[in-house]
């Protein structure tokens, strides 16, 4: 396995072990998955029922709907990497900013490893992980946001945008600005 590689797997395995990742939360680990070199990392919320029965982000209907925008704005679910900062499903729905903070440092660490050039925040907890502040993604989306050496593009969570059809409009509008972000990194 490639060094890179080698190294999400070990940070994968530190996920699963950890018992603050767990506090809160139930069912599987649900580390993260996708191209150690990923140019695009696109960041959730925590994990759903679907995800946390196989322990793979994304995978249930927000995801299904996430991964075709993905392919929509062309590019390859295999050359991107889908991760969260939260990593267990929580016990009661939504996150709690405990969980939120502590995932973070995992996160970061798969980040610098990955080391993108564009960061998709989906969603307000996303926002308030990389960020460090409460955004309201309903209003702010669209917005691009220069930080250590990256650009983070933010939009609202795929949920937001399965459930209304505003979300829909905004997470679509944001998509196609990631599609004219993702020139400059096409061969
Ligand atoms: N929502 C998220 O934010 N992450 C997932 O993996 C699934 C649903």
């Amino acid at each position: 396995m490639a060094e890179k590689a080698k190294i999400l797997q070990n940070i994968a395995e530190e996920i699963a072990r950890c018992p603050l990742c767990k506090k809160g939360g139930t069912g599987k680990a649900v580390p993260g998955e996708g191209n150690p070199d990923a140019r695009v990392v696109f960041i959730g919320e925590a994990p759903g029922s679907e995800e946390a029965k196989t322990g793979r982000p994304f995978v249930g209907r927000s995801g299904k709907f996430l991964r075709q925008m993905i392919k929509e704005a062309g590019l390859d679910e295999n050359e991107v990497f889908i991760t969260s900062p939260v990593h267990y499903l929580p016990l009661r729905g939504i996150p709690v900013k405990e969980s939120i903070i502590h995932g973070k440092e995992h996160l970061l660490k798969q980040l610098t490893i990955i080391d993108p050039d564009i960061v998709v925040l989906l969603g307000n907890t996303a926002c308030l992980a990389l960020l460090g502040k409460k955004a309201e993604t309903t209003r702010e989306h669209g917005r691009t946001v220069q930080k250590d050496s990256r650009t983070y593009l933010i939009t609202v969570h795929p949920a937001y945008a399965m459930r209304f059809p505003a979300g829909k409009k905004q997470f679509t509008r944001d998509f196609e600005k990631l599609r004219k972000m993702m020139k400059p990194f096409r061969p």
